[in-house]
């Protein structure tokens, strides 16, 4: 079965705090089955321009180093291969752009397949949903995500607000959500409400369910169950073909039970097929729903143009 997770800090947490364990590393990846992972360049706060640029040299950095070790590196996910584990790179948040737009197709040369509009500060592309929900994307923001598309770039809508995530759906974007939950399951304001899970549904989107606890469930307890819930959830909203997993290891300081990293990924499956999730709904949900996903935003894989 091909497996992917869409979201991961590790490249931060190697980069920044190299003193930490990691909750990913190739050896818990390749032992949980997982095919693609996907590791984010993520530099959270609000730093200086100069300091989110040298924060990325030294992702790219780490990125190369887990290259070197032996990680195979892919940069479409439509190589993942079964019983291969492989890493592929995101962004987490383009203030970088606002400086320099040619950045992206820099980023795209080195293997990033999916960005995040923004983290959790306002920039020059659009409005965090933990600020304020009614900000619109700019007009530099719409004329990014053009590019994004035009490059094979999913445009990620985890952490962006309400407004700016229906100015996507609005311009006919199927965006990805790398990361996020239900809100009528855990009112967060970084989780999706079913309107929007709907619209992204209908527009030919992806959700990565995250399995942080704080946005499985308000009490922040959670487990295996809860993780199907949200799953099972966004299933009964359309989402068949269109849900799989963001686990945000490495981002998250507590895990559901039962989910402390990617070597448990199996025990998720399970948890799953248990609630009647089985077959190819099962296979879906595991990976090929979000290769299925670029086949829709980027028709002509990268390997075959010419
Ligand atoms: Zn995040």
């Amino acid at each position: 079965m091909i497996l992917c997770d869409t979201h991961a800090d590790t490249l931060y947490v190697r980069a920044m705090h190299p003193e930490r364990p990691c909750d990913v590393t190739k050896e818990k990846a390749a032992r949980g089955g997982v095919s693609v992972q996907t590791l984010a360049l993520y530099v959270g706060g609000s730093p200086a321009l100069p300091d989110i640029a040298r924060a990325f040299a030294g992702m790219f950095a780490q990125a190369e180093a887990l290259e070197a070790s032996g990680w195979k590196r892919i940069g479409d996910y439509r190589d993942a291969r079964e019983g291969e584990c492989a890493f592929l790179l995101s962004v987490e948040g383009c203030d970088l752009l606002g400086e320099d737009p040619s950045l992206l197709s820099l980023w795209r040369k080195k293997g990033v397949r999916m960005a995040a509009l923004c983290w959790n500060y306002e920039n020059a592309l659009g409005t965090p949903a933990v600020r304020d929900q009614d900000a619109p994307l700019t007009p530099f923001g719409r004329e990014a995500v053009k590019e994004m598309l035009r490059l094979g770039i999913a445009p990620d809508v985890s952490h962006l607000n309400r407004r700016g995530f229906r100015d996507l759906t609005d311009m006919g974007i199927a965006p990805i959500a790398s990361h996020s939950c239900c809100a009528a399951l855990c009112p967060h304001p970084r989780n999706l409400t079913d309107d929007q899970l709907k619209a992204l549904f209908s527009a030919g989107g992806y959700v990565g369910v995250n399995f942080y606890p704080l946005f499985l469930d308000a009490r922040g307890r959670a487990g295996l169950d809860t993780v199907c819930r949200h799953v099972l959830h966004m299933l009964d909203l359309g989402g068949e073909g269109r849900v799989g997993f963001g686990s945000d290891f490495d981002g998250i300081e507590k895990k559901p039970r039962g989910l402390a990293g990617p070597q448990d990924f199996p025990a998720l499956l399970r948890a799953l097929e248990k609630r009647g999730v089985t077959g190819d709904l099962l296979r879906g949900i595991a990976g090929e729903n979000l290769l299925r996903y670029y086949d829709r935003i980027d028709p002509k894989p990268e390997r075959k143009k010419e």
